[in-house]
């Protein structure tokens, strides 16, 4: 029986944030469990971008440095690394005043930007990868995620939150691999899952983000801490949480089609606290995508961009920075007489340029088709 444990906590105050998280490892062992004297501990929080910590578009810093204080006093030797969407990890870890925090306790940043080609031989789809070497080289990882929306994915957490073992720009060849085919995407997403394979899973979902996120989303208070083994298993109670069915986010469906970790909630124990009361009611996820499944390939092919969701720019506030431009994977934005346009027939509908917008002005928009008929 694979375990998931759940723990309320409101705020991000030191003490009582300290307490929650060991309530959390509690039923998993401890972190004594997962870490011996001596072992390099990498740990992989989200670090998407340098926004202000109460926009929750990163794992919160206090949360961050509270895990390596569990690991060294576990005796591991930790150190936080990530690869941020916009900006280096050095700015992104100024920007939200973790580098003083890790300074304190003497933990360090690694950059993830030095990256090697591994075999993943027991990999059901994808049999190698190109990570960042720290993650090679670490002999625990423990996955710090933030429970957030996700424009193509739905939502961000166990899972997805892996995907930063990949350096910079390969991510962008990832989405430009996998194009429209969202279920391709989410294989990849779970074949790396199972090569990095973290020993810990453990969520901040104490203020996590619905509506339009990964970057642009409303924050919400949930009052959560989940922690497991299992990326899977974690995120599978995550959706019983917040009323997402598990068809539909596509990490969980592309597990249970690899067999890949615990997608039946039949087979997890849930410590702590129930689902029941750590319920969230009204979660926003980002609009929806009309569902063409039920038509003729050929049919569904031509309808696909007229109903797809698209990318839409908001000009008013968009300063040409060139974010959107550099990581689109199709290469298909461009700025023409100072405004930023998008070649519509060839967008993969990846959300990238939403997701890394500074500004948060790329919003999520339904397809020409879909917005006529409402
Ligand atoms: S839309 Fe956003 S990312 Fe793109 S150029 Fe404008 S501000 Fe920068
Ligand atoms: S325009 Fe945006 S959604 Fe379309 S391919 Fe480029 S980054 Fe992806």
């Amino acid at each position: 029986m694979n375990r998931v444990s759940i723990v309320r906590q409101n705020d991000y105050i030191h003490d009582s944030l300290r307490t929650s998280l060991e309530e959390a490892l509690a039923p998993l062992g401890g972190m004594g469990a997962f870490v011996k004297s001596g072992q390099r501990v990498l740990i992989k929080p989200n670090l998407l971008s340098g926004k202000a910590v109460e926009k929750a578009v990163t794992t919160h810093p206090l949360f961050i440095r509270i895990v390596a204080e569990m690991v060294q006093e576990a005796g591991g030797i930790p150190a936080v690394g990530d690869s941020p969407g916009v900006g280096s990890l050095e700015k992104v870890a100024e920007k939200i005043g973790l580098t003083p925090l890790l300074s304190e306790i003497g933990v360090s940043l690694v950059s993830f930007s030095d990256a090697v080609m591994v075999e993943h031989p027991r990999g059901k789809v994808f049999k190698r990868f190109e990570i960042a070497r720290p993650v090679t080289e670490a002999d625990v990882i423990i996955n710090l995620p933030k429970l957030k929306t996700h424009g193509m994915m739905t939502l961000t957490c166990g899972v997805k939150n892996l995907f930063g073992c990949v350096s910079g720009l390969r991510k962008v060849r990832w989405h430009a691999d996998a194009g429209h085919d969202y279920e391709r995407f989410a294989e990849m997403l779970v074949d790396l899952a199972y090569m990095v394979k973290p020993a810990l899973t453990i969520v901040d979902g104490i203020v996590g983000m619905e509506g339009e996120g990964p970057g642009s989303g409303d924050p919400r208070q949930l009052g959560l801490i989940l922690a497991g083994t299992d990326p899977v298993a974690v995120d599978r109670v995550v959706c019983e949480i917040v009323g997402l069915s598990p068809d539909e986010l596509p990490t969980l469906a592309a597990a249970g089609r690899l067999k890949l970790g615990v997608s039946s909630l039949k087979e997890i124990e849930v410590a702590g606290d129930s689902i029941g009361s750590a319920k969230v009611e009204d979660f926003r996820f980002p609009a929806k995508t009309i569902d063409t499944g039920m038509l003729p390939g050929f049919i569904r092919k031509l309808l696909r961009d007229a109903l797809s969701n698209r990318p839409v720019v908001g000009h008013e506030k968009c300063t040409l920075c060139h974010v959107c431009v550099t990581h689109c994977p199709a290469q298909i934005m461009s700025v023409k007489d100072n405004r930023i346009t998008i070649d519509y027939s060839a967008c993969i509908r990846c959300f990238c340029c939403h997701e890394l917008c500074p500004q948060g002005t790329i919003r999520i928009g339904k397809g020409w088709l879909a917005s006529r008929f409402g």
